[in-house]
């Protein structure tokens, strides 16, 4: 296994619990379910542990937080706004950097509709004092943050946001955001907002005036922009008004598997053109396919070779959406906040307890690489995959931009 700097912390080590926050049995971190390793040689493991090793290894979504065992605690859990890091699921990882969307839409500290300006504060200050009491997760602002992360054996966490409906209508809202160390933000997330429409609405008007306002104070700022929760319109909008290259950070093709959850090619391929990435996304039932209608890495991964083949190995990357807990448990208890019903759509698929070999954070990106390495892609291509492409786009959009 790659080697990290982890030491054994565990969240808010750093207080007394009980007198400090209240306790909740948090799920394991570690082997939680029997997930199924993808089965390489001997020899392919060692190329992989080596490609992970030598290349950039970036996640350009996932929640590397850990959730309760028994969800009749999760309200109560949520409420509290204290996110429990997996740090030694993190440490099995592979990972150099990972963009993590904090509590996004189940921040419902102070509402319980979620999205609200002081809940988004509330929890990414939280999650980041916790950062701060360590040395193996690091926060990531920069491109030299990532690469110092990776040739320390530790993790560059870059905080992001799914939508950026917490600005309100205040464009400055977006510097303090900056300031207090986002770098990624979604436009919408399901219903529209004063930017934009979100895949819940059915009609989508598009970027709004104060959306354009939006796009541009993020490229001046260096904030990468994600259009993977946005309606059609809405994304085909922010490409053409974005001066830089944009990310649809975990998504899937929408031609694999018809629900508004996945990119039509048409999108994905107005991203691409702009310089930018699309990665696929593993949250429970959203990328299946016809082949692959009960949720596993094979139907992940045929997203991923739609992709490469419709617009070229240097636009894909992986935003595996995967946690520590029972992720199916969560949907199901967040259903209405995450619109789960609407991202399905009308398709008839099984219903899996978790995704077969893409479950946790720990195990996703080993899994992706023993993936590749088994069905003969070359080490070049698998390093822009799993990373190269990331950086490349993070060198054009973040500030202070490559010269
Ligand atoms: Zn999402």
């Amino acid at each position: 296994m790659k080697r990290t700097a982890y030491k054994g912390y565990h969240s808010f080590d750093y207080l007394e619990p009980s007198a400090d926050y209240k306790v909740f049995e948090l799920a394991a971190e570690i082997d939680r379910v029997k997930s199924t390793p993808v089965e390489v040689s001997k020899e392919q493991e060692d190329r992989v542990q080596r490609l992970l090793t030598e290349h950039f290894a970036i996640s350009l979504h996932d929640h590397c937080f850990i959730v309760p065992k028994d969800f009749g605690d999760l309200a109560d859990y949520r409420r509290q706004g204290r996110d429990w890091t997996g740090y030694a699921g993190m440490a099995r990882s592979g990972l150099d950097a990972v963009f993590d969307c904090l509590m996004d839409g189940t921040a419902t500290i102070t509402s319980k509709a979620g999205w609200k300006w002081d809940d988004i504060i509330y929890d990414l200050g939280m999650r980041l004092s916790d950062i701060a009491h360590q040395d193996f997760i690091i926060r990531g602002e920069t491109v030299a943050d990532i690469k110092r992360a990776k040739a320390n054996g530790q993790i560059a966490f870059i905080a992001s946001l799914e939508a950026a409906t917490p600005i309100e209508n205040e464009v400055d809202r977006l510097d303090i955001l900056y300031g207090l160390g986002i770098r990624s933000s979604g436009i919408a997330y399901s219903e529209a907002n004063t930017l934009g429409s979100g895949l819940r609405e059915t009609r989508d008007g598009g970027l709004t005036e104060f959306g354009r306002q939006a796009v541009r104070r993020m490229n001046k700022l260096g904030i990468a922009i994600d259009i993977s929760h946005s309606g059609d319109q809405t994304s085909m909008d922010t490409i053409e008004t974005s001066d830089k290259p944009i990310f649809i950070t975990h998504a899937g093709a929408r031609t694999l598997w018809n629900t508004k959850r996945m990119k039509p090619d048409e999108v994905i391929k107005a991203c691409a053109a702009k310089g930018g990435v699309i990665a696929i996304e593993a949250a429970p039932h959203t990328t299946l396919t016809k082949k692959h209608p009960k949720h596993n890495i094979d139907g992940f991964m045929e997203h991923f070779e739609y992709c490469a083949q419709l617009v070229g190995i240097d636009h894909v990357a992986f935003g595996p959406d995967t946690l520590f807990g029972d992720h199916v448990g969560l949907h199901h208890y967040f259903a209405k906040q995450l619109s789960i019903k609407a991202a399905h759509g009308q398709q008839e698929f099984t219903e899996v307890a978790f995704v077969d070999g893409i479950e946790n954070p720990a195990e996703a990106f080993p899994n992706i690489v023993r993936w590749m390495v088994k069905h003969s892609y070359s080490d070049g291509d698998i390093a822009k995959a799993i990373g190269g492409n990331i950086l490349r786009v993070l060198d054009e959009v973040w500030w202070p931009q490559k010269s």
